[in-house]
This record gives structure tokens, C-alpha cells and sequence, in this order.
């Protein structure tokens, strides 16, 4: 039987050069198109948060959405979306930070959510390792305690998820 993290490893698909040359983008389209290896994934964060006392689960534009909302909604709980700027119609608070190719702002509403609550943040993959401090920094601006940042792909020679740890945020990655 094959291990459900290989299994899941396998439906990432490594695209060459895009969006720019140099960069090897990890396309999870794959995985989220064969239903077994999603829910094998979905599973995988449900069964480590399932009693972990959070209060949201917060997803970050755009592919943290897909995996963050269907958690969120497994484990009975609010969704916080992390947007790129320009999208929230009500007040935000934002954060520019560094890419792995070019800059980006993220923002968040001032009320998705409030002092003490416990947040987990969800995003498909850490490169740099920006858009996940950016995220945790709003999310901290509110007064929430981020208790994970948890991905499907690391790419640990880029060094974000070890910035993320110095940063205090521990990292959960599906495929090490
Ligand atoms: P970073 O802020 O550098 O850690 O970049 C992580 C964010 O950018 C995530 O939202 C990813 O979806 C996206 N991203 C950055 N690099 C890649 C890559 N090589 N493959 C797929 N997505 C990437």
C-alpha cells in the first residue's frame, strides 16, 4: 500500500519556468482534481488539528483558501481569508512583504477575528517565506495567537519555513 504523503507528493506537479524563468512552480491542480488524494490531505490536517482549541482557520490568497475553507469547514469553524490587496470591501489592515519573484500587500478585515483567538494558517506552499510572516503579522495585529502554519509543500532551500520558526510560528508540511 502506497503511504498517503507519496501518494499525495505524486499529484503535485512541478511546472519549469513559470510564472518566469528560474522558477519551478509546484501546481497542486492535480491533487485537488482526484478526490481520493484530496480528501487523503484534507485528512491528513483534520486529523492534527481535530483537538487542537482553535477558533479560525485562516487561508491565504489564493490556493489557502481551497485547502483552509474545506478544513475549516470539517472542523466546524469560521474561515478568515487572507487577501491580496485591493479584494476586502470592509476596513483591513495590510502588510507588504518580499516574493519569491516581485513584492505583494496582503489584508485582512479588522474584524475576522479578535484578541485570544486561536488561529491556524493555511497555505499551499512556503518559498520565501513572506506571504506566510505577512499573514501571521495580521493576524497577530488583531491580537490572535497563531498556533500553526501548516502547507503541502516546503521548499526548504528557499529558507522561509525556517524564517517562519525563528519567527516563533511552528510549520506543519504534508510532503517534507
Ligand atoms: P513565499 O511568500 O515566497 O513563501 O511564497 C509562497 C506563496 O507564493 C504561496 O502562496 C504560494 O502559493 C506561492 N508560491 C511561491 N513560490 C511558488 C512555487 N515555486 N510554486 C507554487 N507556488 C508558489
Amino acid at each position: 500500500m502506497i503511504d498517503s504523503k507519496e501518494y499525495i507528493k505524486q499529484h503535485v506537479r512541478t511546472v519549469p519556468d513559470w510564472p518566469q524563468a528560474g522558477i519551478q512552480f509546484r501546481d497542486i491542480t492535480p491533487l485537488l482534481q482526484d478526490p481520493k488524494v484530496f480528501r487523503a490531505l484534507i485528512d491528513i490536517f483534520l486529523a492534527r488539528y481535530a483537538n487542537a482549541n482553535l477558533n479560525y482557520v485562516a487561508g491565504l490568497d489564493a490556493r489557502g483558501f481551497i485547502l483552509g475553507s474545506v478544513i475549516a469547514y470539517e472542523l466546524n469553524l469560521g474561515f478568515v481569508p487572507i487577501r491580496k490587496k485591493g479584494k476586502l470591501p470592509f476596513h483591513t489592515i495590510s502588510e507588504e512583504y518580499d516574493l519569491e519573484y516581485g513584492s505583494a500587500t496582503v489584508e485582512v478585515h479588522t474584524d475576522a477575528c479578535k484578541q485570544g483567538d486561536r488561529v491556524l494558517l493555511v497555505d499551499d506552499l512556503i518559498a520565501t517565506g513572506g506571504t506566510m510572516l505577512a499573514g501571521k503579522k495580521l493576524l497577530e495585529r488583531l491580537g490572535a495567537e497563531v498556533i500553526e502554519a501548516a502547507v503541502i509543500v516546503d521548499l526548504p532551500e528557499l529558507g522561509g519555513s525556517k524564517l517562519i520558526e525563528q519567527s516563533g510560528l511552528k510549520v506543519f508540511t504534508v510532503c517534507d
